[in-house]
């Protein structure tokens, strides 16, 4: 499980890395509480769970002044799609140098691997990409308790003492807490020292129970609903809904509907034998994406029958358009249910998704 960088940071504080004082929120007023800690330039950071939030959007710069505008601006935006829950308010720290640390496995020698970069920050993957010279790494026997100083000293170069002592702590915070990746980028210096200013940690998901981690920690209303009867669901930010039975029916929706320059709202895979109670939480639940323009309904009776998903996109009563592609076990008593209510439907998926675009445009 990936945790989310102010939940890294709390882990890494815990082994002694120094990490900025920061705030957390969920709602660009609740700042109004905190102004007292707000004293110079913040750092406005998105709590969302990808990678490059910085040149996606999700790291702005403010000050006491513009910190409530920034966050209710960043409240309202999607990074890569993720809509932004929580945002984490720090101390704009003066940054003198970035590196760059990486502790993961190396599976093949089945020992920890550490990188290190002496150039960290935004651009690590273009720098290593550039110049293969520029990230160093070493490897060693994982039942040592401290990553050895001579590894340090050939890692880290000319970087000052501290830079290695926080990546020996780092490799303590990956063997505590059972991480597969334990990552901070950049690992900076500053005139008060050396500090974390980004925070990455991946638990290995078979010692969440030993590490006391609750694995539906911070589900939205949404996403428990959909747990409550047993969906795959996932918000994407985009304008179609997609309904579909089985994963792979409904990732090849989601991918037609960008082919045809559409964005998703949501994939919704309701699974396997779905009654028409079933389908209809399913429909409510996409309709209920605040982004949703239009649903697309894409389901194949198998086990499944067509004439249940009717009446359960009938009895759903939403407001938002359902385009509805049915095919297989009692698909013309089922599409003869929704041409009596006037839903729109059509015979393939590649027309069912290429209208929902339409109907979006
Ligand atoms: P990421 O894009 O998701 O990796 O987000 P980061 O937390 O790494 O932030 C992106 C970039 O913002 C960093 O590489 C830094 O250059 C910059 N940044 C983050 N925190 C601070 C800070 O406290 N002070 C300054 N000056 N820059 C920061
Ligand atoms: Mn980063």
């Amino acid at each position: 499980m990936k945790l989310l960088e102010y939940e890294a940071k709390q882990l890494f504080a815990e082994e002694g890395i120094k990490v900025p004082t920061g705030i957390l929120v969920s709602k660009h007023e609740e700042i109004l509480l905190h102004m007292d800690a707000i004293k110079g330039k913040v750092v406005v950071k998105a709590q969302v769970d990808i990678g490059g939030r910085g040149k996606a959007g999700g790291v702005l710069m403010a000050d006491r002044d513009t910190v409530i505008e920034t966050a209710r601006k960043l409240f309202n935006t999607t990074i890569k799609g993720i809509p932004v829950q929580r945002i984490l308010i720090e101390e704009r720290l003066d940054i003198q140098h970035e590196y760059f640390v990486s502790i993961t496995m190396d599976r093949a020698k089945k020992q920890p691997v550490i990188l290190f970069a002496e150039t960290g920050g935004m651009d690590i993957e273009e720098t290593a990409r550039k110049n293969a010279g520029a990230v160093r790494s070493v490897s060693f026997c994982p039942l040592l308790p401290d990553v050895p100083g001579f590894l340090l000293r050939e890692l880290c170069g000319d970087a000052p003492s501290d830079i290695q002592k926080t990546v020996n702590r780092l490799y303590h915070v990956f063997c505590h807490k059972d991480a597969l990746l334990a990552e901070i980028n950049p690992l900076v210096t500053t005139p008060g020292g050396v500090y974390a200013a980004d925070a990455k940690l991946i638990i290995d998901d078979n010692s969440l129970a030993r590490q006391g981690i609750a694995v539906n920690r911070d589900l939205t209303e949404r996403e428990r609903e959909a747990e409550k009867h047993g969906f795959s669901f996932v918000e994407l930010g985009g304008t179609i809904g997609v309904i579909g039975n089985g994963a792979g029916l409904t990732m090849s929706t989601l991918d037609l509907i960008e082919f045809y320059g559409g964005r998703a709202a949501d994939f919704l895979d309701v699974g396997g034998g779905a009654d028409s109670e079933r389908v209809m939480h399913a429909v409510r639940l996409a309709a209920s994406v605040p982004s949703v323009k239009v649903i697309v309904v894409n389901l194949l009776g198998g086990i499944t029958r067509c004439d249940e998903v009717a009446r359960g996109i009938i009895a759903s009563g939403v407001t938002v358009p359902v385009i509805v592609r049915i095919a297989g076990t009692n698909a013309e008593e089922g599409r003869k249910l929704l041409s009596e209510k006037g839903y729109e439907m059509l015979d393939t998926m590649d027309l069912v998704v290429k209208r929902a675009v339409e109907v979006v445009k």
